[in-house]
């Protein structure tokens, strides 16, 4: 539940802020040194704001479009970003534990095909002898493994 409510509260906090600079009173006329045009707001705006074609409006300090959240991550929200990734991988990690001594116990003992059967879950289910509810726990917990794997991935590359 700790989890559940720091995920979702970040999320709702990263979609419920104003990412644009409506509050910039930007200058008329050409775009002074450090700004530029955007002929889609016609507007000026400060350096590093990027267009959004999706959210169709410049964004301030413009991370990327989160497909998650379905908004823009910029100035104004990038710390809920952050702190939501950083739960969602912990969150992760903590189901993972559980899911693999869930799989361990289904599978019995881990061995070479264990571990192959793993990897590939379908392989399992193709020529291991594996029945569909092993390889549906298999895959799930692969699909759980990948996922978290991913997150991290952003963590520590950004
Ligand atoms: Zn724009
Ligand atoms: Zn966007």
């Amino acid at each position: 539940m700790w989890f559940a409510v720091n995920i979702y509260g970040n999320m709702y906090k990263m979609v419920s802020v104003d990412i644009t600079g409506r509050h910039i009173i930007s200058p008329t006329g050409d775009a002074p040194k450090g700004w530029k045009y955007c002929p889609d707001c016609v507007k000026n705006w400060p350096e590093r704001s990027h267009h959004c074609p999706l959210c169709d409006v410049c964004v301030l300090k413009r991370d990327h479009h989160c497909f998650f959240a379905g908004y823009c991550v910029g100035y104004h929200n990038h710390r809920y970003y952050v702190a939501m990734v950083f739960y969602i991988s912990v969150a992760a990690i903590y189901g993972n534990i559980f899911n693999f001594e869930f799989v361990r116990d289904v599978k019995g003992e881990l061995g070479i095909w264990g571990i192959l059967s793993f990897l590939l879950p379908h392989v399992g289910f193709l020529f291991g002898g594996d029945d569909f509810y092993v390889t549906g726990i298999t895959m799930l917990t692969f699909i759980g493994f990948y996922c978290s794997s991913c997150f991290f991935g952003y963590l520590e590359f950004r």
